[in-house]
């Protein structure tokens, strides 16, 4: 087998690039290497979807100002004569709350949100409070309330991106890459798990969690490790009005779903890598031990609830500096690239970095937004470019 672009991983930021590639019939022949129609284990179903422009890198701001105008119209635009997708795209905004600690971070990042366009309000607690009765406010000084933000169900996202690629010409391949071959400074073919090969003349790495195997193929690094990471989704009988997705300082986080709500706090006590039995396993308790303890102390309400699911998977942490890496990503060869090291915006992040991938590989650089501060070089330079303030 032979095609133009060879995509290794085929998740949310594989499929973007996959479609971003072959909407404009530019890119010739296009695969994407995935081991896994179903999804099972991969990233991006796991998420909790959430789309926000609350950071403090102007680059994260940007991504995610495209992919809220992106997602809004996805359904409209990603219909098929045979598909007709629904991502539950829901613009209920995303609310940041801090103690007096992070209050002037939240307010110089609120500056640069706003400068760059965002509709984000700064409130204080009486303003909290009265916008928002159900919040426990005892512990907060400043909120940050942005109103355009919301959330997308991610698989049906995924699935949105990788039919349209098909539709579009891209070749899924259900296998998974065991090795790669080089030639001097290109990479020239895959080799499967089946034993077969696939000859490329551009390679794109966007394994997720796993891509640090990849870049091991070609003797590269990455600082990159799995992070394995929960969700929960609970009920609670008190009516609450309708909330943002509310995030705080101990990473604490939860949104409205259905009849209840999702949500979570990362814990950084489990060793970065691959956990199995997320659901029966650590996770039970730590939500009665930790998270519960967090969201009733955010929501009084949420004393009193009934937890009906655990779930969870692994992201891809930059252990460098938490945001992704794109680009090249070794110095010894030049038709390889990645994105990845999402730790945990991936999902926000995906329309904005199919489309930088697409003008890496056909235009050879970035043409709307730059993202080159994004690139390998600041880790081998040991120059950070970390967020500021709740992740
Ligand atoms: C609990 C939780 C909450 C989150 N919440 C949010 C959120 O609110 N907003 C947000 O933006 N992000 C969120 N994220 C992060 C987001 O889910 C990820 O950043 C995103 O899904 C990464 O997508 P990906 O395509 O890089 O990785 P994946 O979805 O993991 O895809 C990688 C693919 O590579 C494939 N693969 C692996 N090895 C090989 C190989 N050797 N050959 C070929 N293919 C291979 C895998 O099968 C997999 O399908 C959350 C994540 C978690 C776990």
């Amino acid at each position: 087998m032979k095609f133009d672009i060879v995509i290794i991983g085929g998740g949310i930021i594989g499929s973007a690039a996959a479609y971003f590639l072959a909407k404009d019939g530019r890119a010739g022949e296009v695969a994407v290497v995935e081991p896994d129609p179903t999804y099972t284990i991969a990233t991006t179903p796991q998420g909790a979807g959430g789309v926000r422009q609350l950071f403090s890198v102007p680059e994260n701001i940007a991504m995610s100002q495209f992919s809220l105008g992106f997602y809004e119209s996805f359904d409209a635009e990603m219909t098929l004569p045979d598909y007709q997708p629904d991502i539950g795209f829901r613009r209920q905004g995303y609310l940041f709350v801090v103690g007096e600690g992070g209050a002037a971070t939240l307010a110089a990042n609120h500056d640069r949100q706003t400068t760059m366009g965002a509709r984000a309000e700064l409130m204080d607690v009486a303003a909290l409070r009265n916008r928002f009765p159900s919040l426990g406010l005892d512990d907060v000084a400043l909120g940050c309330y942005s109103p355009d933000d919301g959330w997308i169900d991610p698989y049906s996202a995924l699935q949105g991106f990788r039919r349209n690629a098909e539709h579009h010409g891209v070749t899924y391949i259900r296998s998974r890459v065991t090795s790669l071959d080089v030639k001097g400074r290109t990479v020239r073919a895959a080799t499967l798990d089946d034993g077969q090969t696939i000859e490329g003349g551009f390679f794109l790495n966007t394994a997720g969690p796993w891509c640090t195997e990849i870049a091991a193929m070609i003797d590269a690094d990455l600082p990159i490790k799995p992070m394995c990471r929960a969700q929960h989704y609970w009920l609670c009988d008190s009516d609450v009005e309708p909330l943002p997705l509310v995030k705080d300082e101990s990473g604490m986080f939860f949104r409205p779903e259905g009849a209840g709500f999702a949500g979570g706090c990362p814990t950084f006590d489990i060793e970065p890598g691959f956990v199995q039995d997320v659901d029966r396993g650590f996770f039970a308790n730590y939500f009665e031990e930790t998270v519960w303890p967090l969201i009733a102390n955010r929501v009084p309400k949420f004393e009193s609830i009934r937890l009906e699911r655990t779930w969870g998977g692994h992201y891809a942490q930059n252990l460098f500096d938490g945001n992704m890496i794109i680009g090249r990503f070794s110095s010894r060869i030049d038709n390889i690239v990645t994105a990845c090291g999402f730790s945990g915006h991936g999902i926000m992040h995906a329309p904005a970095v199919g489309r930088a991938l697409r003008e890496l590989v056909l235009e050879g650089g970035y043409q709307t937004l730059d993202l080159s501060a994004f690139g390998i070089e600041r880790v081998w330079q040991d120059t950070p470019y970390a967020e500021s303030g709740i992740k």
